[in-house]
């Protein structure tokens, strides 16, 4: 038996004989946790739950879950466990939707917040419009719950993820990179206030005029400066429909060119993202479900078996009184494009459609039991110098013949990313997000964790020894060594702001950046 799953059945013990009867020193601290007056309350019995994530690959089980019932019930628990000072091991971690993908919203043998108790559905959220919309939510909101509430009102955020059942915290604590990130920046250079639980336990609201250390620290900041109880994010007025646009190019080279033309043209799309296939079958069939091709004669005839294809998807918004229009702007931008030309496919569908698509097939997969499978993701950022030599060996050597799961990669420009946030870019102009998204649904061969691995350790390697400028989204490091290696001139920074705001390292200890410290 793992050693935290004694001290949680020690814990559980403990309280079934009414807490005084066994001296065991962790489950004495975690018991006095319990004596805290609070709006919400501590459970134990999901504790499993909390030690489970979407990567489903780590399991580290909490002594307790708090579900907060209030900002004073997080604040209330930093702050006791803060006191308990280095002679205590607890750690706290938030977590928001739980969809990190090796234990980053766990914490072994401490508290896990559930930050989606703190978000009581819509009536915590507060929508201001005027010249500078945005609105006000809880860190524990889903974004799904924002998008629903702020069209309410005709409004909606600006930038996205391409998954919208994550929270606002979560998200914000990484970056939030989705096909408007070219033109809006990140989520984290979408967000105007936050109120934060510093690992001292204070209630900090902070903006770029206020407090504004804590402000760029927490945003990109891995939880590691505090708990986001609040966010203000900024709105635009939403469109109704969207044009909703994938082609296909076989050469690498004219898909980025274009890719980039359109991410720094004047007029532009209002999405632009783009995704690898690589030896599927059939590939147009499969979207005839959902898209319409332009030339169905001509599109019947393109063999898509066997090759690398690129494909670019873009969407233009529209309300229905400016369909004309829509039409007009997206014939002229595509006549700018070098795709080939049987391969155009489009739909119209409703803005929210469009922004919750990821979870339609979501639902698919949970059908065919493929959600809750291990998922051996690699997320990367490459600079725009090397993307050519990177798809040469990745595209052409390294996944020649398999992939499981989707490969997304498209460019962003870092000009619309603040460099006083904590996250980390590569240091160029354009870059490119590259994700390989895989699920790994078979204990061995091709769909398996280790096949999958496999590949991406060859990915990595390559990157590091060719000297390709690689940064990781959503690091799955382990040692502060190799952090440190991925911040580069920058550790310095973050790890002054630790020391500044969670000086006894209580936070999200899933990230393995710092120790608690003892
Ligand atoms: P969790 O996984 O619960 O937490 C993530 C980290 O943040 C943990 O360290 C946790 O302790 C900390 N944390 C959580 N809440 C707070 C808070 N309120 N305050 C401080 N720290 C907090 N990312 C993108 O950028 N773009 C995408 O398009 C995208 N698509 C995705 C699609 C899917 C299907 C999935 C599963 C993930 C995707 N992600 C994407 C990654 C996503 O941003 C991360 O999974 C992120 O962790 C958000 O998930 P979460 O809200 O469940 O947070």
């Amino acid at each position: 038996m793992k050693p935290s799953t004694v001290y949680c059945l020690k814990l559980l013990l403990l309280l079934a004989l009414g807490g005084v009867t066994m001296h065991v020193p962790e489950a004495d601290v975690v018991a006095s946790l319990g004596a805290l007056r609070l709006d919400g309350h501590f459970s134990f019995h999901d504790a499993p739950a909390a030690a489970r994530d979407f990567g489903n690959r780590c399991s580290l089980l909490p002594a307790a879950v708090l579900h907060p019932g209030s900002v004073a019930d997080i604040a209330a628990t930093v702050k006791r466990v803060f006191l308990l000072g280095r002679n205590s091991p607890l750690t706290i971690a938030a977590r928001g939707h739980g969809h990190s993908l090796l234990g980053q919203s766990q914490a072994e043998g401490g508290i896990v917040v559930k930050m989606e108790s703190l978000a009581a559905g819509a009536t915590a959220m507060k929508v201001h419009g005027g010249p500078w919309p945005h609105v006000d939510v809880p860190g524990g909101e889903l974004w799904i719950n924002v998008l629903h509430e702020t069209l309410k009102h005709g409004l909606a955020p600006r930038s996205w993820t391409d998954y919208l059942h994550l929270t606002v915290g979560g998200t914000l604590s990484n970056a939030g990179v989705s096909g408007q990130a070219f033109q809006h920046g990140p989520q984290i250079s979408n967000v105007n206030q936050l109120e934060i639980v510093t690992g001292r336990g204070d209630v900090v609201t902070c903006s770029p005029e206020e407090n504004s250390d804590l402000f760029y620290a927490a945003l990109g900041g891995l939880g590691q400066f505090g708990i986001i109880t609040r966010a203000r994010i900024v709105l635009e007025p939403a469109p109704k429909m969207v044009r909703w646009i994938r082609v296909l190019y076989s050469d690498f080279e004219t898909f980025t060119e274009d890719q980039e033309m359109l991410i720094t043209a004047e007029k532009t799309f209002d999405y632009i993202e783009g995704f690898v296939i690589i030896n599927r079958t059939g590939v147009l069939n499969t979207w005839r479900t959902s898209f319409k091709p332009q030339d169905p004669v001509q599109a019947s005839q393109f063999q898509s078996d066997g090759r690398v294809l690129y494909c670019l998807e873009l969407t233009k918004n529209f309300n229905h009184d400016e369909a004309d229009i829509m039409e007009q702007e997206v014939g002229a931008l595509l006549s700018r494009l070098r795709y080939i030309s049987s391969t155009l496919f489009h739909n119209d569908v409703t803005y929210l459609e469009f922004l919750d698509r990821v979870h339609t097939s979501e639902l698919k997969l949970r059908a065919q039991g493929l959600w809750e499978v291990p998922h051996p993701w690699l997320n990367l950022l490459i600079p725009r110098s090397t993307i050519h030599k990177f798809a040469r060996e990745v595209f052409g050597k390294i996944l020649k013949d398999s992939n499981n799961g989707p490969i997304l990669l498209y460019p962003v420009n870092r000009t619309k990313w603040n460099n006083r946030t904590s996250a980390v870019i590569p240091d160029e102009e354009i870059f490119y997000l590259v994700g390989f998204l895989s699920s790994a649904p078979s204990s061995s061969g091709h769909g398996s964790v280790g096949h999958a691995m496999t590949l991406n350790n060859k990915i990595v390697d390559f990157c590091n020894k060719a000297g390709v400028g690689m940064k990781q989204y959503l690091a799955p490091y382990t040692t502060q060594q190799q952090w440190k290696a991925h911040f580069g001139a920058r550790w310095e920074t973050f790890e002054r702001r630790k020391h500044t705001y969670d000086p006894l390292a209580i936070l999200a200890p899933g990230q393995r950046i710092f120790p608690k410290a003892s």
